[in-house]
């Protein structure tokens, strides 16, 4: 009689407190590689991944870090994109991180951001802001990625706002003082890049985005067509309702699903590493596609 054996995948379960969505200071978290790691290892993160914006400068580190705490680990980044006129952001988990169109893409997507800070200072001095740039840049970890983030804790800590929330309300989104429209990588870009190094792209919090549904349509049908493949369904910015909505839209559209707090800093974000609901069931967790990617 034949022996058979059966292998199983690295990780393959809905029910995995798996955290695919957070930041550190290589862009706009407070936190290390190394910090973040120990905390969703306390808070029992089985597999984890840094996406900080345009930016894997801290994928080594973070890596190390999630072996050292015993958690598995997954590349990620969370790119700016253009889409309708609006910003989008897709992650990548899972990609190479030496993948030399992969780095060259996310330090284009990086550049202009020193500028347009330069040009949000300008507007916040009009109404009797001044000195953002400066003050902004005191809260920046890494020179590149220089992001509206740090202007709101600057906003803060002058006590022009009460918290990060309130400054982006009334200084930083459309139309107010201190916004500045910039043109990020184009969907086909960002995904390219992603799929181009091995890995899987992911539409981040799609509940975020201001669009109409036929737009919205449009984002997953692009989306899909240049090869995109999940979509995060569980995040820190949905409600339990929005849960329910991008689980239908996931299975509408094939996608995968993926879970993410989006965490950013202990004093700012609502929803730690590792605390969300599971996954709905019947969704394809994003892991179980990216088995052999997971370190
Ligand atoms: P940027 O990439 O420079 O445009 O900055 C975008 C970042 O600002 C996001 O990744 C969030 O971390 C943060 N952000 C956007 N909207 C808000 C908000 N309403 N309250 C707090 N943080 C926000
Ligand atoms: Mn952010
Ligand atoms: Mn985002
Ligand atoms: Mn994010």
């Amino acid at each position: 009689m034949t022996k058979h054996t059966v292998s199983q995948p690295a990780v393959a379960t809905s029910i995995l407190n798996a955290d695919l969505h957070c930041h550190s200071v290589v862009s706009d978290g407070t936190l290390t590689p190394e910090v973040l790691a120990a905390r969703a290892a306390a808070n029992g993160v089985e597999l984890w991944a840094l996406t900080d914006h345009d930016e894997i400068g801290g994928q080594h580190r973070a890596a190390a870090a999630a072996k050292a705490q015993g958690m598995r680990y997954l590349t990620g980044t969370e790119i700016s994109v253009t889409f309708a006129g609006e910003t989008v952001h897709i992650v990548g988990l899972g990609f190479d991180p030496e993948d030399a169109a992969m780095v060259q893409g996310l330090k284009s997507t990086r550049g202009g951001r020193n500028e347009r800070a330069r040009e949000m200072a300008d507007g916040l001095a009009k109404v009797g802001i001044t000195g953002a740039y400066e003050g902004a840049l005191k809260f920046v970890g890494n020179p590149e990625l220089i992001s509206r983030t740090h202007f709101a804790r600057f906003l803060v800590e002058s006590g022009v706002c009460s918290e990060t929330n309130e400054v982006f309300r009334k200084y930083l989104t459309e139309g107010k003082p201190g916004y500045v429209p910039h043109r990020w990588a184009s969907l086909r870009d960002a995904v390219g890049w992603i799929t181009g190094a091995k890995g899987m792209a992911i539409i981040a919090h799609p509940a975020r985005y201001k669009f109409t549904p036929n737009e919205e349509y449009a984002l997953f049908i692009e989306f899909k067509a240049h090869g995109g493949r999940g979509v995060e369904v569980v995040t820190g910015s949905h409600s339990a309702a929005e849960y329910v909505k991008y689980a239908d839209t996931a299975k509408e559209f094939g996608l995968a699903a993926s879970r993410g707090s989006d965490f950013h800093s202990p004093e700012e974000s609502r929803t730690d590493l590792g605390t969300l609901p599971f996954l709905p069931g019947q969704l394809t967790p994003v892991w179980e596609l990216l088995a052999d990617r997971i370190q």
